[in-house]
């Protein structure tokens, strides 16, 4: 049995070994797929739903895997936080996002208004040169800060050090808008919102799923509706995909969201005409 615990041993060292081996490709790989321009970015648009209006459109991004053919976000942005390529990638998202909405702002007379938000991630938020990297991407595209959202998750804002804190407060002083994305998923983070410069709560999807038929669903939901607007913050509903939620939400006095019920996620092109059609009575 000792030989065979040695064996066991061994094997596990190559497992591990293995493993990083893998880990170690696919962060090159990935390293690779932005210098190749294999990323794309999508947007789904979000609604004021009691106006039926498209107010803003939120930045996702795919990979265009020459072999595994388009890879959602779930394929590969754990991995890029943990090895640290999600700082080239999310500033890549920024940079295509921005240039992309800049376009619709100059080329289509609904897209005016528009308001663009982007996902950064807590290695993004940590980043020292993070202010000067935003502030650059919005000179070279010309994309005027105040219609920028960055979208941050609980994770971040639940514990932010004195220079997360400053780098956010400098962002907002530029105009740009923080969100808090995944409202409700992380702990108690209530009292670091006074700390933060926040505008938007994102309402997580898991609470909006059950918001018309558990109780418990529709009073968290509810709870971060008044807390929301009771800090002069806009809130925004994520997941929407029926018209009963959509019901249930006008009912606690939210009106913002995002679901497959109004649009999906979809290419730069797909938005741009359906801004277009905006326009057009
Ligand atoms: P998220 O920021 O919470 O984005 C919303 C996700 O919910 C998107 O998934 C969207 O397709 C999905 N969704 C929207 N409406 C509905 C609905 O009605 N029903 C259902 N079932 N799903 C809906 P996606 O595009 O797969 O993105 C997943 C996550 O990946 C995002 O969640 C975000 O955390 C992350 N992500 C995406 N792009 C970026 C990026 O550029 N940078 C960073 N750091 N993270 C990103
Ligand atoms: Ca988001
Ligand atoms: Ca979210
Ligand atoms: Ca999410």
């Amino acid at each position: 049995t000792a030989m065979y615990a040695a064996k066991r041993a061994g094997r596990g060292r190559y497992q591990l070994f293995t493993a990083e081996l893998d880990t170690r490709a696919r962060d090159a790989e990935l390293r690779r797929a932005v210098e190749n321009n294999e990323l794309v970015v999508h947007f789904q648009p979000a609604a004021d739903f009691a106006e039926d209006r498209v107010v803003a459109v939120e930045a996702l991004v795919r990979w265009n895997h020459p072999q595994r053919g388009l890879l959602m976000p779930d394929a590969f942005i754990d991995l890029a936080e943990e090895t640290g390529a999600i700082v080239g990638v999310g500033e890549w998202v920024l940079r295509e996002a921005c240039r992309q909405a800049a376009e619709w702002r100059a080329t289509i007379p609904a897209a005016a208004d528009i308001l663009l938000s982007v996902n950064l991630s807590p290695q993004q938020a940590a980043q020292t040169g993070l202010v000067e990297i935003v502030r650059g991407i919005l000179a070279d595209t010309g994309f005027p800060a105040k219609r920028l959202i960055l979208e941050l998750t609980e994770s971040v804002v639940l514990q932010p050090d004195e220079a997360t804190v400053a780098r956010l407060t400098a962002l907002r002083e530029m105009g740009i808008r923080i969100a808090v994305d995944d409202f409700g998923t992380g702990y108690a983070a209530l009292s670091y919102l006074r700390r933060l410069p926040v505008s938007i709560l994102k309402i997580d999807r898991s609470f909006v799923t059950g918001i018309d038929e558990d109780p418990k669903a529709y009073a968290i939901a509810e709870a971060v509706v008044r807390l929301g607007h009771a800090f002069g913050m806009h809130v925004v509903a994520e997941g929407i995909e029926t018209i009963a939620q959509t019901r249930r939400l006008l009912e606690m006095g939210c009106y913002l969201g995002q679901g497959f019920l109004f649009h999906r996620p979809q290419s730069g092109e797909a938005i741009a005409a359906l801004l277009r059609d905006a326009g057009t009575p």
